[in-house]
């Protein structure tokens, strides 16, 4: 049976996967999910919270910790399993809910596009792959990168 009056009920709920888009989840705090329930099988999902994130930094590829925030404020019909944009919700499964599922694109959202170390990092030599944060390497840097180095700035290119 359905209640006929609006209720809330919150839980204490948290991110447990291990990782999100390949990066490392490093902290992840409980946070109050709210779940109010209204008469026309409507419920609103409420919360906030964030995560600590390991991204590697953009120019040298250093991990580095990134704490991102996120915001759930979202109403479902739970006819239809739709939001309010009528767009398919994938978080709820017969009568469960899957957390990580609800917060992931919020989290997604709030990763930054540009992650550095630090504002000023030298990041690594084109061609011998060497972290000039560390001091300059002895390459000319005018003669063609060597295959390795190729990888390496490859793989900087592909992490976002
Ligand atoms: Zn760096
Ligand atoms: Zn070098």
């Amino acid at each position: 049976m359905y209640p006929f009056e609006d209720v809330t009920k919150e839980f204490s709920v948290s991110y447990e996967a291990k990782e999100l888009d390949g990066y490392p989840v490093l902290k992840a705090e409980p946070f109050t999910l709210a779940l109010t329930y209204h008469k026309n099988h409507l419920m609103d999902f409420q919360g906030e919270g964030n995560v600590v994130l390991s991204i590697p930094c953009d120019r040298c590829l250093k991990p580095v910790s990134v704490t991102v925030p996120f915001v759930i404020d979202m109403k479902v019909n739970l006819d239809t399993k739709q939001d309010e944009d009528h767009e398919d919700v994938y978080f709820l499964s017969e009568d469960e809910l899957d957390v990580d599922l609800l917060i992931e694109p919020e989290i997604q959202m709030g990763i930054p596009m540009k992650v550095l170390c630090k504002e000023d990092c030298k990041g690594i030599c084109e061609k011998c792959g060497a972290d000039l944060n560390e001091g300059p390497c002895s390459c000319d840097r005018s003669e063609a990168p060597t295959p390795m180095a190729e990888a390496l700035m490859k793989a900087l290119q592909n992490s976002h």
